[in-house]
This record gives C-alpha cells, structure tokens and sequence, in this order.
C-alpha cells in the first residue's frame, strides 16, 4: 500500500510492484492537475472558468459502519467525488482497494469528465471509493459495504444525478447490488443508476469488453498511422484485470503479437507470442497464478515487463507505472493508457523526446465510458441492442475521437494528452459559458 501523507519521506524503496518515483511525483491528483494547467493556458482559458474547472463540485465522504461474518463490526471510510455537472450527470466508477484516497478519488472524478467530453458523451465526471481489500473480504461481507456505501449515497445517486460504474475491485455483482439498494430506496425498479451490471439486470451487450475494444481501436489507428503491420506488431500489457484481459484477448485474436503479460503476482515474457486464450482459461478458468502459466516463457516481474522492446506498451493495471525515474527505459513506439494515470506528469517530457506515440488514458480507455453511456441509453429506452450494434456505435466514436485528437495534436504542434485536454476543456467550458452562472 502507498500512503499518500508523508510527502516529504522521500523515495520510494523499488519493489516488485511499487511504482519508482518520489512520494511527491506519485500524488494522482497533481499529475491531473500539471496537464490540466497547460492545457488550460495553451487554451488561454478564462480565470473564472478556469477557477470553476480546477475545483470539483461536490466531495462526500461517508462512514460505513458494517458488520463482519465474525461477529465485530467495521467502520469503512468511502469517497464520492462528483467534479462536474455542466455537460450531464456525473458519471464515473466505485473503486474497492486499500489505498484509495481523497485525493486519488479527486484525480479520477475530474479525469472521468475530460474522457466524457473527449468522446462527447452527455456526461460529467465522477468517482467512488471505499478503503478496503475485498481480496480480504467474503462475498456476504463485500455485498454489506456496497449497499450501506450506495444507502449513504442514495440522495445523490440517479440516472440524472451521478451514475456509478465498476473500477478497480468492483464488478457486475457489485453493480447488481448498488441497483437494488438504490432502487430500494426510491422504490421503484431504476436500472439506468448504475452502468456496468449484469445482461440480466438491464446491462449492455458489450459492456464487458468495451475498455478492452476501445484500446484495440486506438491501437489499430495508431499503427496505421505509423505504417506498422498488425503481423509485425508486439504488444506489452500490464494487468490482467477486466481491462488489460479484455485487450489482450481481443488484440491476440485480431493478430497482434503478445509477447509480455504481468499482473500484481509477476510477469510472462515470450518473443514467440503467448496464447492469451489459454492464459485467460488458466488465471480465470482454473484460478491458478499468472505467472504460473506453463507456456508463458520467461517469468519476470511485475513491472520489469514494461521496459522490454516492442511496438505497443499498453498499461492497464494501476496508476503510477511510468515515471521520471523509470520512462528512459521505455522501449515501445506507441504508449496506449489502458489504465488512468498509469504515467505521471514529470514522465511526459522523456516521453516526447523519445518520440513515442501517446495514445493518453481519458482517450484510449474511454471505450468503457462510452458503453455505459449506451447502456443508460436503452435502459431509458427500454429497447437493447444487438452486440455488433453496440460495437459498431464503440468503433464509429473512437475512431473519430482518436482522428479528432490527433488532428489537433498536429495542428497546433502538442502531443496527443494536451490535445485531448484542450478538447475536453474547451468543450466543458463552451458548455458551461451557454448555461451562464446561477446565482
Ligand atoms: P481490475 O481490478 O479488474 O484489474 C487490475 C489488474 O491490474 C489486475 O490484473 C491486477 O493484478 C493488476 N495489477 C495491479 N497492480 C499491479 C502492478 N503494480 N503491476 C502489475 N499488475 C498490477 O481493474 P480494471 O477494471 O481492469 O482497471 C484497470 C485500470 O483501468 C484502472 O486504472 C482503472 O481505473 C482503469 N479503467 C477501467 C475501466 C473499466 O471499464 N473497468 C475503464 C476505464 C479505465
């Protein structure tokens, strides 16, 4: 666990899965704010709007009392952050793990409503935490939290108002739950309060694999704009997640080469490509270790695997990955963010005098918000679409996002993350400049 407070111990010692960096450097909510600072002088943006987008709306902490399966009972401390409304309800997932923070919570909130506005989905930006390990905790025990975490909230949860999804140690189940505490509260049946649920509770086709297929699309833009062939093309991932396992499932199936995989317990490197197909059967079917996979190749370390050469590096574990002390050693052409906030603000320097190709997180992962914002549609709707329907609404946004993106990185000679900073905050403050200012 990383403890944000202490800021000034210094480094921290390199571990197997620990980011290197100082303390200062790892603190989520600055690397935010750095990009969002530049984007907004570049834009020349308004003091006034520039105050009213640097500081989110709302910051709710909650206290959730729960009783364990042994008997004693557990106070949980959890976050909900919603960091703006201007173009739509907040929108952004629940978090479970150890060390959330305010502060992380804060970053993800204002990062989930530039992903919005980059894919120019009627959303704003929020997100949920509570500080637990649910690697710790039974199911009963994990279903308790959940629902006293969404009682707590039920005011501020809606459709209209803030829509949960699922994150770091959350999943369909979890969604499931927030529903029908939500719904129990307003009584009455309100699927379209939470995004990410199960197909039978008013989910979406797609929903699963929709991170994973927005990486694979930005990828497959990205080599085609650098001439690489798909054939030719190695891809590193970190993180086994729904994330990183979704996009390498899909990637290995498209043609790409994985030749390096990790997750928290270690990594699998192998210049012959690794059947991810199998991989999958093997860490989900058969819940046995990643780094045990017979035919894996060579085991290494979590984030070892990083800084071996291919074409596409493609984070998608946690946040913090790449850093000062570490981007030298990048060997990638195209860096595509699975994760948020895996590279820190002071990494972006080496990474644009190494001349790698950024796909930046609140583009490239910005697939998963998308589905959700189709799945809030047909729940309203009450009428769900086929899957190839959902996939080809994915692939029409992403595409143009990613060329809209781009073009603007181009056209005004900044890298691809400012690019889409400036277009997320031009965007939100366009919007907030025709709703004016309520008393
Ligand atoms: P997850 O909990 O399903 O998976 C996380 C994975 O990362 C696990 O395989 C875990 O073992 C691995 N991991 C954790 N720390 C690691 C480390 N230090 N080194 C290597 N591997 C490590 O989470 P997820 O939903 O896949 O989310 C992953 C990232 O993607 C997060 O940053 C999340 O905010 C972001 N994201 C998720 C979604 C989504 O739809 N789930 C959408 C957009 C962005």
């Amino acid at each position: 666990m990383i403890a944000r407070s202490g800021l000034s111990f210094g480094k921290i010692v390199e571990g197997d899965a620990m980011p290197v960096a100082t303390r200062d450097e790892l603190n989520v909510y600055d690397s935010a704010e750095a990009r969002f600072e530049i984007a907004a002088d570049k834009l020349g943006l308004e003091q006034g709007i520039y105050r009213y987008l640097k500081y989110p709306e709302r910051e709710i902490t909650v206290y959730i009392p729960v009783s364990l399966d042994n008997g004693l009972i557990e106070v949980f401390t959890g976050y909900r952050v919603l960091h703006s409304t201007v173009r739509g309800p907040g929108k952004g997932g629940i978090r479970f793990a150890p060390d959330v923070s305010l502060d992380e919570v804060r970053a993800l909130a204002a990062w989930m409503t530039w992903k919005c506005a980059v894919v120019n989905i009627p959303f704003g930006g929020a997100k949920g935490g509570v500080i637990c390990d649910p690697g710790k905790l039974s199911k009963s025990e994990l279903e308790r939290v959940t629902r006293r975490y969404t009682a707590s909230l039920a005011d501020w949860f809606g459709p209209e108002r803030d829509i949960p999804a699922p994150d770091i140690g959350t999943n369909e189940q979890t969604m499931a739950w927030v529903m029908d505490t939500y719904a129990m509260h307003v009584r009455q049946a309100t699927t379209a309060v939470v995004t990410g649920k199960p197909l039978d509770l008013g989910g979406s086709q797609g929903r699963r694999e929709a991170t994973g297929r927005g990486l694979m699309i930005c990828c497959n833009k990205a080599i085609e704009k650098l001439r690489i062939k798909r054939g030719e093309c190695r891809v590193i991932v970190q993180g086994f997640g729904n994330v990183g396992s979704q996009a390498s499932l899909l990637m290995h199936e498209a043609g790409y080469k994985i030749i390096g995989i990790s997750d928290v317990h270690g990594g699998l490197y192998n210049e012959k490509g690794i059947d991810i197909a199998k991989l999958y059967e093997w860490v989900y079917g058969l819940r046995k270790p990643l780094p045990e996979f017979p035919e894996g190749g060579e085991r290494t370390n979590s984030r070892d695997i990083l800084y071996r050469p291919c074409e596409i590096l493609l984070p998608a574990a946690t946040e913090n990955q790449i850093t000062s002390e570490n981007a030298h050693r990048l060997n990638c052409k195209i860096l595509c963010e699975g994760a948020n906030g895996p590279t820190t603000s002071y990494a972006d320097k080496t990474i644009e005098e190494k001349g790698i190709f950024i796909v930046p997180d609140i583009l490239a992962n910005a697939g998963g918000v998308t589905v959700s914002y189709f799945e809030w549609v047909q729940d309203r709707q009450g009428f769900f679409w086929r899957e190839s329907e959902v996939n080809d609404r994915l692939q029409d946004v992403m595409e143009h996002s990613f060329d809209q993106v781009v073009r603007y990185a181009e056209a005004h000679r900044v890298n691809n993350r400012i690019a889409a900073y400036i277009m997320a905050i031009d965007r939100v403050a366009r919007a907030l400049k025709l709703r004016g200012f309520y008393a």
